[in-house]
């Protein structure tokens, strides 16, 4: 595949690692051999996948002449604290628009990443209801700021859209180099399913590079069908804007829904043993919204007999361990 065409930023120093999690695996009877791609460890404040899709979106705003950025998230967004940072190191503005999604859950003081968001010294934090109309709200930052003699340029939430998931197609490619290079054979792959640009670009990325290596992605807030339509159609253009000759089968996409619990961010027991179970036997931090309950997705996937046994699955960990810190009462013991 071709990235060449696309304007993009070098904020990976080298490929993340791929580790085989030899005490899990053992913990969990050796059904499956598990092994996770470390995009936890991706350069950026705290690290995270975000990272992978800002070399595209960032190179694309620096290409347009822009001077500011304007994005959206929830209000411990991964998202919001990988752009605040790499726009401190391109010496750019960054302005947040934040949905409380759950209403009452955002404070000025908070913990986790609301707290970085402050340390990364951004330009303006706006917080508006849940079920704004996120764009639009963005387009608002925009004229106010064009009036002031800026020059803004949006990245959408998530940073979801072709270009920024031209980072994941990308990663799918990495992680090929890294299996061929070590005579490593994957059955399957996993990976959390939010606002789609990583699902959607492993999707394509498998498909593009002729591997088709299995994709399964673990909801952390739609429905499975509203999740998988939205990712397909995002895998399609995104397929689309690399010129691939091959079109994306529907079924090249898979979503687990019944990991979500009682909503988005909102903890849950399997999401708790997972992030417990990270941490003791691999010391690998996962976080309370995305990474914990795709990984809960997982061991449930594991235990239920859903890969055939001696399979080789890898997980993806997209970070978010900072949001660990906005949730400490969940984990404790007695909870
Ligand atoms: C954003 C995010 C995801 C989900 O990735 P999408 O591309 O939005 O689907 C997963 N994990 C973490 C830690 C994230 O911040």
């Amino acid at each position: 595949m071709n990235f060449t065409r696309y304007p993009r930023r070098a904020y990976l120093e080298e490929a993340t690692p791929i580790e085989f999690m030899e005490n899990l695996s053992t913990f969990l009877g050796m059904e499956v051999n598990l092994f996770v791609k470390r995009d936890d460890l991706l350069p950026g404040a705290g690290g995270g996948n975000k990272t992978r899709k800002l070399e595209f979106c960032l190179a694309d705003a620096l290409e347009q002449g822009a001077d500011t950025i304007i994005t959206c998230g929830a209000v411990q967004s991964n998202h919001c604290r990988l752009t605040a940072s790499w726009c401190c190191k391109e010496n750019l503005d960054c302005h947040l628009i934040l949905e409380e999604r759950v209403k009452g859950t955002y404070h000025p003081e908070n913990n986790g990443n609301n707290f970085l968001f402050h340390l990364l010294d951004v330009n303006s934090i706006s917080v508006v209801p849940g079920g704004s109309d996120m764009m639009a709200e963005m387009r608002k930052k925009g004229d106010e700021l064009k009036s002031h003699g800026k020059k803004p340029y949006i990245v959408p939430g998530g940073a979801s859209n072709p270009i920024g998931a031209l980072g994941y197609v990308a990663c799918a490619e990495e992680i090929m180099n890294q299996l061929n290079a070590g005579h490593q054979d994957i059955d399957h792959i996993v990976v959390p399913s939010g606002s789609a640009g990583t699902h959607a670009g492993m999707v394509a990325g498998m498909i593009g590079t002729n591997a088709n290596i299995p994709v399964s992605g673990i909801n952390v807030s739609r429905p499975k069908d509203v999740q998988e339509g939205i990712v397909y159609n995002l895998a399609e253009e995104t397929a689309q804007k690399l010129e691939m000759k091959m079109s994306i089968p529907r079924e090249a996409v898979v979503c687990y829904d019944q990991y979500v619990g009682p909503g988005y961010s909102l903890p849950t027991d399997s999401m708790v043993e997972a992030v417990r179970l990270f941490a003791k036997h691999e010391a690998i931090l996962l976080d309370p919204v995305y990474s914990g309950k795709a990984a809960a997705g997982l061991l449930d996937l594991v235990r239920s007999g859903h890969f055939p046994r001696g399979s080789n699955v890898l997980f993806l960990h997209t970070g978010g361990s900072p949001a660990l810190y906005a949730y400490m009462p969940t984990f404790r013991k007695d909870n």
